[in-house]
C-alpha cells in the first residue's frame, strides 16, 4: 500500500475536501508524529476511513539501529516490498548548559538519507556500489527517513535539523522523486525544514546538476570530487566518462547559490593514490574562481576493500596545502567511525549477519 508521505500537500487537497483538512493532516504526521490515520482527533471519520483504506503512514519497519560513542545513530529501515535502506542520525552539535542548569544551546543535528536501493554508479570504492541497483525510493520513502529518525529520538517538531543526501543512493538520478521531497521536507505544515538546510550530494551528473540549478530551489550542493585528473577520476568512478571533471566545474559555476553559502567537494582521500600534495596543488586550481569549501574524507575501509585508509600526517598536510592557498577545508571527523560508518556498510554488515 502507497505511504501518505508521497503526497505534496496540494495533491492530498485534491482527495481531502474542504483544503483546511490537508492542513491538519500535515501537521498531525509531520509535527504530532501520530502513527494511524485513527489518532488524528480533529478529522471526521469518513476522511479517517478513506485515507486507512488507501494509504498507510509509515513505509517502514526498523530492522537495526547502531548507536555509535560519539552519539551518533545509524537505521536501516525495512520498505514494504521487503528492501531495505539506511539513514544515519548526526548530532552535529552537543546541548550547552550554563551553570544554573539552563539550557543555553541546543543539540544541533544533521540526517543523512539514502535516495535509492542500491546504486547505478558504481563507484570502485563504494558499498552500496556492490550490491547493483535495485529501484529508486519514492519521495515518501526519503522524506520517511527523517520523519522516523525525528519521531524516534523525540526530536521536537521545531527543533532545526539539516538533511544530506549523502546515504545510499544517487540523488540526481532520482530526480522527479528527489524535489518532490524537498517540497514536502520545506511545507510549514510539515516538517518545515528549508532549502537551505537540504544538501545534495552528487558523483556529479553535469546535466542534472544543471537542471537541478534551473530550477532554483535554493539546496546546496555537494560534489564528491575524489580526484583531480581524469584518469585517475574515471577509474574511481566510471560516471567521469560521461561527465569529466571540467563539465562538473562548469556545472557547479552555473549553479545559483546563496551568497553566504558555498559548494562543498568531497575528497575522499585514499593512501598512495590522491593524498599527495602534487594533487593538493591541483585542486586548488580547479577550484580557482569558485567559492568552494573542501571536506577531506578519510576512506573507510570495509572487509576485502581495495583501497587504504590515509595517515593522519598526509591528511594534514593536505588540508594545511589548501589552507594556506585560500581554500576553507575541514578534515570529516569520521562520526560513527566504530559503527560501519561509510554508506552502505550497515546494510552490509546486517545481511551478513543475517545470512
Ligand atoms: N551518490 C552520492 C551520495 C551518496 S555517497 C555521492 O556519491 O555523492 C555519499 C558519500 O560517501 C560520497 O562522497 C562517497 O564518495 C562517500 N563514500 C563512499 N564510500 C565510502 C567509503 N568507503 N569511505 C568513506 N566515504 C565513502
Ligand atoms: Fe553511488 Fe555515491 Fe556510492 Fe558512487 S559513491 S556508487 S554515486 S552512492
Amino acid at each position: 500500500m502507497k505511504t501518505i508521505l508521497d503526497l505534496s500537500k496540494d495533491e492530498l487537497s485534491d482527495i481531502v475536501k474542504p483544503s483546511f483538512r490537508s492542513k491538519q493532516i500535515y501537521h498531525w504526521i509531520y509535527q504530532k508524529y501520530v502513527d494511524s490515520f485513527d489518532d488524528m482527533k480533529n478529522i471526521p471519520k469518513e476522511i479517517k476511513e478513506e485515507l486507512s483504506q488507501n494509504f498507510v503512514i509509515n513505509p517502514f519497519e526498523i530492522v537495526k539501529i547502531e548507536v555509535s560513542s560519539d552519539g551518533s545513530k545509524k537505521y536501516l529501515f525495512r520498505c514494504k516490498d521487503g528492501y531495505t535502506v539506511e539513514s544515519v542520525l548526526l548530532p552535529m552539535k552537543k546541548e550547552q548548559v550554563d551553570e544554573d542548569g539552563k539550557i543555553t544551546s541546543e543539540t544541533k543535528y544533521s540526517i543523512c538519507v539514502s535516495s535509492q536501493v542500491g546504486c547505478k554508479i558504481g563507484c570502485a570504492f563504494c558499498l552500496t556500489a556492490k550490491g547493483g541497483f535495485k529501484r529508486d525510493l519514492t519521495s515518501g520513502e526519503i522524506v520517511a527517513q527523517v520523519l522516523q529518525i525525528k519521531k524516534d529520538n523525540s526530536i521536537p517538531q521545531n527543533r532545526r535539523v539539516n538533511i544530506v543526501y549523502m546515504g545510499m543512493g544517487e540523488p540526481l538520478d532520482n530526480m522527479t522523486n528527489l524535489v518532490k521531497a524537498i517540497e514536502i521536507f520545506k511545507d510549514p505544515d510539515g516538517l518545515e525544514i528549508g532549502a537551505r538546510r537540504q544538501t545534495i550530494s552528487t558523483s556529479g551528473l553535469s546535466s542534472q546538476i544543471e537542471k537541478l540549478g534551473k530550477m532554483d530551489l535554493g539546496v546546496l550542493l555537494a560534489i564528491s570530487l575524489h580526484a583531480v585528473d581524469d584518469e585517475l577520476r574515471e577509474k574511481l568512478m566510471p560516471i567521469n566518462k560521461a561527465y569529466n571533471i571540467q563539465s562538473v566545474i562548469n556545472a557547479v559555476k552555473n549553479f545559483p547559490i546563496d551568497s553566504r553559502k558555498r559548494v562543498m567537494f568531497e575528497y575522499l582521500v585514499m593512501k598512495g593514490l590522491n593524498d599527495d600534495l602534487k594533487s593538493a596543488k591541483k585542486l586548488v586550481k580547479l577550484l580557482h574562481g569558485i567559492k568552494a569549501k573542501v571536506n577531506l574524507i578519510y576512506f573507510n575501509p570495509y572487509p576485502n576493500s581495495p583501497f587504504k585508509r590515509p595517515d593522519e600526517k598526509d591528511m594534514i598536510n593536505f588540508k594545511e596545502y589548501l589552507n594556506t592557498h585560500g581554500i576553507i577545508c575541514t578534515i570529516r571527523q569520521s562520526k560513527g567511525l566504530d559503527i560501519s560508518a561509510a554508506c552502505g556498510q550497515l546494510k552490509e554488515k546486517t545481511e551478513n549477519d543475517l545470512a
